[in-house]
């Protein structure tokens, strides 16, 4: 819908000869230095609500974002992606600039590979689908359960992903669905299941534990949404993580083991920490009244380490911690990864489980059999797909 408007709208100023221009968010940039450089208005920010302030700090540095100008070079339009779903949207009106949330549109493709062990599984699936962010994934998601350097040349690699596109590029990483890795000879599987989270043939989860909560907190005062359209406001509404309540001072710790990769001011979250962790995982504690003395980007953190307390900076109402969470960059609920306690699945959730991996334990030896036997016709629809990764530089 959001698509068809902004086509209608380009069209209109083709006539008047519009310029679209697709650019980088460089590093460091914040929605603020964007409008100051830009010679926009400030009051654009200043007017927002503290959620969509908020917002605004979610932008990753990187990412390709549109202006539309009109032959004045005024601006007419600005589109730039939060995460992989939501997009702020400036459009300039009679009475001055507004801005809204609105969702991306992007192309959905459901792929599968098949691919040989020649060097190593990375330069392999590098080689065969030209997309470095899949072998990245692949990586991420054998590394704590397959020993890569027992593979033997020959070793077979099958993976089921589902890959966006937007703009005619790849956006975000490609989603592995289902994945298989010979090694000498013995299958070792990763399933996609429970909001994205990774499990084995056996259903036992294959990623590390977080932490159930990273301060004490007194109450929770913001949820966790993501795209939701608000129906009064007639708008979309999005908050990319929790906020716990806390007395100001409360220690907040790390949510697990990582390196620290971010401590300074960020926008709308004032003082803010982010933590890398294994398996694209990322945290991100913000309105921090302090860090701990000692924090410093690079400085590895173990799950539970005190790294700072809880206050009020940026675009907050009281003492509080907004804690996100993120995989490849992409913001999730916390409460769907923190809050487990098990890491097996158990009773019903595990009996559907097997149900959901069976088909897809068959379709990856149709595509081992496919890939060993090429001139055989192949009965499954993904392999159609194939000849397409070709194709697509990345
Ligand atoms: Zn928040």
């Amino acid at each position: 819908m959001i698509r068809t408007l902004f086509l209608l709208l380009l069209c209109t100023f083709a006539l008047e000869a519009a310029t679209l221009e697709v650019k980088k968010w460089s590093k460091g940039e914040t929605f603020l230095t964007f409008l100051e450089k830009n010679k926009l208005p400030l009051k654009i920010y200043y007017d927002l609500a503290r959620e969509e302030q908020e917002l605004a700090t979610e932008i990753m540095s990187n990412v390709d974002y549109q202006i539309l100008k009109n032959d004045n070079d005024e601006i007419e339009q600005v589109m730039i992606p939060i995460g992989e779903e939501l997009q702020l949207h400036l459009i300039k009106e009679k009475n001055g600039y507004e801005l809204t949330t609105t969702p991306i549109s992007f192309q959905e493709e459901k792929l599968a590979v098949t691919v040989e062990i020649k060097r190593s599984p990375y330069e392999d699936i590098i080689d065969e689908t030209n997309n470095y962010l899949l072998a990245h994934e692949f990586i991420q998601a054998f590394k704590s359960s397959v020993n890569f350097k027992l593979l033997r040349k020959g070793d077979k690699v099958v993976i089921f992903y589902t890959k966006r596109t937007r703009l005619g590029r790849q956006f975000g990483a490609p989603k592995i669905e289902a994945a298989m890795v010979e090694v000498r000879g013995r299958k070792n599987y990763v399933f996609s299941y429970n909001k994205g989270r990774y499990y084995d043939a056996n259903g036992k989860e294959v990623e590390g534990f977080f932490l159930s909560k990273p301060v004490n907190y007194r109450r929770i005062s913001s949820r966790f949404t993501y795209k939701r359209w608000h129906p009064v406001l007639k708008r979309y509404r999005a908050h990319l993580g929790i906020d716990y309540a806390a007395n100001r001072g409360t220690p907040i710790r790390a949510a697990g083991n990582g390196k620290l990769t971010y401590v300074g001011r960020k926008g709308g979250y004032g003082k803010t920490i982010m933590i890398r962790h294994q398996n694209g995982y990322k945290t991100l504690y913000a309105h921090m009244k302090g860090y701990r003395k000692g924090m410093r980007r690079g400085k590895w953190v173990k799950k539970g380490q005190v790294i700072g307390y809880v206050g009020s900076t940026g675009i907050s109402t009281g003492p509080h911690l907004h804690f996100g969470l993120y995989k490849n960059n992409r913001a999730i609920n916390p409460n769907s990864v923190v809050k487990i306690t098990k890491s097996k699945l158990t009773g019903k959730k595990r009996k559907e489980f097997f149900a959901y991996i069976k088909q897809y334990k068959k379709d990856i030896e149709v595509a081992l059999n496919d890939y060993s036997n090429p001139s055989k016709e192949k009965d499954f629809d993904y392999i159609v797909s194939l000849d397409k990764i070709a194709e697509q530089p990345n």
